[in-house]
């Protein structure tokens, strides 16, 4: 399989604490289709940059990386009250790349 496809959308779910969410559809433990959301129940009272990062996010777990804890000043934080608001961090950082240098190469 040489390529996948992502969809990324946003709409409201409803508050159940996510301002994000990536569905992933793999086949022998590759990737080959993705939603990517993010819940308008929360962002449009968000910085644009923060809306930003919840979406790069997203696309990062479409891709196949996957959370990483409060500990870590990355876009694959779980929590955008961290990566961003602690830290100000909206777009793929050096762990981050690292990360996908390993899945990929
Ligand atoms: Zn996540």
């Amino acid at each position: 399989m040489e390529q996948a496809e992502v969809i990324a959308h946003s709409y409201d779910w409803g508050d159940d604490g996510r301002d994000g969410l990536c569905i992933t559809y793999t086949y022998e433990g590759i990737i080959y289709f993705a939603y990517a959301h993010v819940n308008t129940h929360y962002t449009p009272s968000y910085p644009y940059n923060k809306v930003r990062s919840v979406a790069t996010h997203e696309l990062g777990h479409s891709v196949g990386l996957d959370e990483m804890g409060t500990g870590f000043a990355v876009v694959m934080n779980y929590a955008s009250n961290w990566r961003y608001d602690e830290w100000g961090v909206y777009t793929p950082q050096s762990d981050d790349i690292d990360g996908l240098y390993d899945l990929y190469y």
